[in-house]
């Protein structure tokens, strides 16, 4: 299987090839970086911290989903959407792991998705998808006197709030309730904000240091508290998970999947 990696010089994009490299039974078709990116035109093994592997990282796009069986991206939405477009056209797998996608974002991805499988995971890691199920269970079990508040902490460099990992936990609370999340998330309270609304979910974000990632969900209810938490101390749980998935992803029919599907989470 060929895998190929965009945004290479990212920090996910060199954990992304050293992975593929890592792994048996899986060859790195290219890395691909942004045109005028430095790493352009160096090893991509080297650039990833690893070995020289004979790859040499390139700005083309093109060529890459048209030798790669499946494509990992962790970039930024406006870069994936152009890739998304370039899967469809080679009817190659895309795994997408960019967050921060908007309505219009997803909305372009359904269409690649008409011609090509795509997984669209926010966070690829085991344990948070694992926290994602047990929320969506927990949300269903208990009722709205039990109000929902996720938060996030993330390293200093993280440019969009909240987390995708926490509006996927945010969307799994939902679902679990079977309420619309763009209808009762609390995102940003700050002010005179009034007493809570019954049934809202609330987000909080925290920047700060080099944190990976942590989320609690909290389910608050009169005289007690749930707490459901997962904390990543390692970058690499998300390209491993990444792999998983391109992997999985390889001869699957076109259409959006997520890592509950890879991970066989659907029915917990
Ligand atoms: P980063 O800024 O280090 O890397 C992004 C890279 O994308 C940069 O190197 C940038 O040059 C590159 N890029 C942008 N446009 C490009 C283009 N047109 N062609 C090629 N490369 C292009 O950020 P990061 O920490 O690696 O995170 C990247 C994304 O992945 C973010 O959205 C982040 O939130 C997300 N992320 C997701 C998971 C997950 O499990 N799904 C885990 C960690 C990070």
């Amino acid at each position: 299987m060929k895998i190929g990696v965009v945004g290479a010089a990212g920090r996910m994009g060199r954990m992304n090839i050293a992975a593929v490299l890592a792994t048996e039974c899986v060859e790195l078709a290219g890395a691909v970086a942004r045109s005028g990116s430095d790493a352009v035109g160096t090893d991509a093994g080297l650039l990833a911290g690893t070995s020289a592997c004979g790859v040499p990282v390139t700005d083309d796009a093109v060529a890459l989903f048209a030798e790669a069986d499946v494509v990992i991206d962790f970039t930024v939405p406006e870069a994936t959407r152009a890739f998304a477009e370039l899967a469809a056209q080679g009817k190659t797998a895309h795994v997408i792991g960019t967050t921060g996608l908007s309505a219009e974002d997803h909305a372009a991805l359904d269409m690649a998705a008409r011609h090509t499988p795509l997984m669209i995971g926010a966070n690829m890691s085991m344990g948070v998808n694992l926290l994602a199920a047990l929320s969506q269970r927990v949300a269903a079990i208990l009722d709205e006197d039990f109000d929902i508040e996720i938060v996030e902490m993330h390293h200093r460099h993280k440019i969009d709030a909240p987390s995708g990992t926490a509006l996927l936990l945010g969307q799994s609370a939902a679902d679990g309730r079977g309420v619309n999340l763009d209808d009762r998330a609390d995102r940003g309270r700050d002010g005179h904000t009034g007493e809570r609304r019954p049934g809202n979910i609330g987000f909080a974000s925290l920047r700060g240091g080099d944190v990976v990632g942590d989320h609690t969900v909290i389910f608050a209810g009169p005289g007690e508290r749930v707490e459901l938490g997962h904390k990543s101390s390692d970058r690499r749980i998300f390209a491993r998970g990444a792999i998983k998935a391109a992997r999985w992803l390889v001869g699957r029919k076109p259409g959006i999947y997520g890592m509950a599907d890879v991970l066989g989470l659907r029915d917990l």
